[in-house]
């Protein structure tokens, strides 16, 4: 189609009060067999089928003022009888998912994602898109703007009015955020940044704009100039309690948790703080690995149905680790700060029995059906592709370092991923991840990569972490809310007699919910299962927050009798308690170890 017509959509936020949307998508010379369109099965990034046409409360379709019939074929598709002219098709959309991935309206704001809201036109998918960005009607809308990475066609900056894309790929990979939001803007190496947050909150968005600004730099440079972006915009939810990210081409759609927005007065990042740059940092880096460095099961995307891979464990492990090492790197946090987030992710990592029965090739490939659809059991049956991912991250990364004696690391990997996959736009095989690491490792890693990613055996973190002067120390857990990290006092980390139940609660109005069993506990040898709330222990009643306080009277051995509801039957069980496992981790520096020390400061010390 040489002379083909751009696609034209507009979108309006038609009743925000009802939370519905108005989408209309024209085109002017529809297939002459009949104009097919279809809605995404699921949205780039988030690897589970969502279904957005579930969404379509009203679907109809005009050619002039004639009304044409539209038929549907299937769960998402519709074919429009043929016309010789401009045909349009208009969609009520229901919109009230409160995530990154999905779209939410209502009389306070309007955010978008386009996969969930834009039909693509069958057979136009290569061809250019206009789209007409329109506010709500009413005296109570004025002063909203429009945030998003998309570019203008005639709008003024922020403002409403038409915006365009070169393709349905790059149109759906433009979140939009309409509202009263607050806004501030930063360069990083001569690119312009911009940052909207929506929802209440007292952000002191200078400090932001200064660290995500070193942040942003650290990315860039890492990677090597120029970026591939000339634009860049981070749009913020806050809400009370909330955490999530969407990576995009020239974006990314947050979910935070107001209080871990950066105060005005604020010194030493708090830990929120650091959890939301961890966050911001993840997602852009994401704007080399994955929206552009990404699988060849992904180049195309297959927005029909499932598109399976086994390197999630790269894209979003790599970005994992990635995410927390650029902030030490950038100085936004100390050495200890960031030593005491791994020693985190090691307890998380040791805490998952599903470590020991799922791959995180296996754990990439089943995304689909099980990382995104979560259950009681799946810390028993699956690890996290994310943070075993992560773990891998760094253990090849010292490998490397080791192997050719500091002269190169895993951040020679990316930048070969970049030039070779990402800047060329080819998608990524099975095998390139692990070819170009052993490239330039200058040495096979195949008995490495069979053990980390087609093997459950437990990563060789205590002899990597050696070799840059770091110890790993493992001990009980000092209580549920305890994530490890922090060393304990002396006499705490001696009573190695703690007992545990084994199993994961919840708050609930009779007692403590068992969210998960886990497997070899004490819970599940003696019958106890996920939904059964625990209402008593030894003759006393129990929450979740004083199940721990209770138990801690015991020794291991000690039998204790628990009261529990399950459905609506009383249960008493008799629970032979065990010790605590030695799950729980601490790194610290080896101080007399000069070498180490050198590779330590080569592998974290700020890059200017
Ligand atoms: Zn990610």
């Amino acid at each position: 189609m040489p002379n083909a017509q751009p696609t034209r959509y507009s979108i309006v936020p038609k009743h925000p009060e009802a939370h519905l949307f108005e989408v209309t998508c024209r085109v002017d010379d529809p297939d002459p067999h009949g104009q097919r369109f279809a809605l995404p099965a699921w949205i780039p990034g988030s690897y589970l089928i969502r279904d957005f046409a579930r969404n379509v409360v009203a679907l109809r379709a005009q050619s002039g003022q004639r009304p044409v019939s539209i038929t549907k074929l299937d769960k998402h598709t519709w074919i429009a009888a043929p016309v010789q002219r401009p045909l349009t098709v208009t969609l009520q959309v229901y919109a009230w998912d409160l995530s990154v991935r999905g779209a939410h309206l209502d009389t306070s704001h309007a955010f978008f994602n386009g996969a969930s809201v834009f039909p693509r036109a069958l057979g136009r998918e290569a061809l250019p898109c206009e789209i007409e960005i329109l506010p709500p009607r009413g005296a109570r809308y004025r002063g909203w703007e429009v945030a998003t990475a998309m570019l203008r066609k005639r709008a003024p900056p922020r403002g409403f009015g038409l915006y365009r894309a070169a393709s349905y790929d790059e149109l759906i990979d433009h979140p939009v955020e309409m509202g009263r939001f607050a806004s501030a803007t930063f360069e990083a190496l001569g690119v312009r940044h911009e940052v909207a947050v929506t929802g209440r909150h007292d952000a002191d968005l200078e400090r932001l704009c200064a660290d995500l600004r070193r942040l942003c730099e650290s990315h860039m440079r890492l990677f090597g100039e120029p970026a591939p972006i000339n634009r860049y915009v981070f749009l913020v939810t806050a809400v009370g309690e909330g955490y999530g990210g969407l990576e995009h081409r020239a974006s990314t759609a947050l979910l935070c948790s107001r209080q871990d927005l950066p105060r005005a007065a604020m010194e030493r990042a708090s830990e929120g703080y650091q959890t939301f740059l961890g966050l911001c940092s993840h997602e852009y880096f994401h704007t080399w690995n994955v929206k552009r460095i990404k699988p060849a099961a992904f180049t195309p995307y297959d927005l029909e149905r499932e598109n399976y891979t086994r390197l999630l464990w790269a894209f979003e492990g790599v970005t994992s680790y990635y995410d927390d090492l650029q902030l030490v790197r950038a100085g936004l946090i100390s050495e200890s700060d960031y030593l005491e987030i791994l020693a985190r992710s090691i307890t998380s990592l040791l805490r998952t029995g599903g470590r020991m029965k799922q791959t995180v090739e296996e754990a990439s490939f089943d995304a689909w059906i099980k990382y995104y659809r979560p259950d009681e059991n799946s810390p028993n049956a699956q690890v996290s592709y994310y943070l075993k991912g992560s773990l891998i991250a760094l253990c090849l990364d010292l490998l490397i370092r080791k192997r050719t004696r500091g002269r190169r690391s895993l951040d020679d990997v990316m930048r070969a991923l970049w030039d070779r996959y990402g800047r060329a736009g080819l998608g990524v095989p099975e095998d390139g991840i692990e070819k170009l690491a052993a490239r330039t490792a200058g040495a096979s890693l195949r008995a490495f990569f069979d053990k980390a990613l087609r093997s459950t055996d437990d990563l060789p973190l205590k002899r990597l972490l050696a070799t840059v002067g770091i110890g790993i120390q493992l001990r009980q857990a000092q209580s549920s809310a305890d994530r490890g990290g922090k060393p304990v006092n002396a006499g705490a980390a001696k009573t190695s007699a703690r007992v545990s139940l084994g199993v994961r609660a919840a708050e609930d109005p009779m007692g403590a919910k068992l969210t998960h069993v886990l497997d070899a506990g004490a819970a599940q040898a003696a019958g106890l299962s996920a939904g059964d709330v625990i209402v008593a222990v030894d003759g006393l009643k129990v929450g979740a927050k004083n199940l721990d306080q209770r138990l801690a009277r015991h020794r291991p051995g000690d039998v204790a009798t628990l009261h529990a509801f399950r459905r609506d039957e009383l249960l008493e069980i008799r629970v032979e308690l065990r010790a605590s496992p030695l799950d729980t981790c601490t790194l610290t520096v080896i101080a007399a170890d000069r070498a180490g020390a050198n590779r330590r400061r080569a592998w974290l010390q700020p890059r200017s």
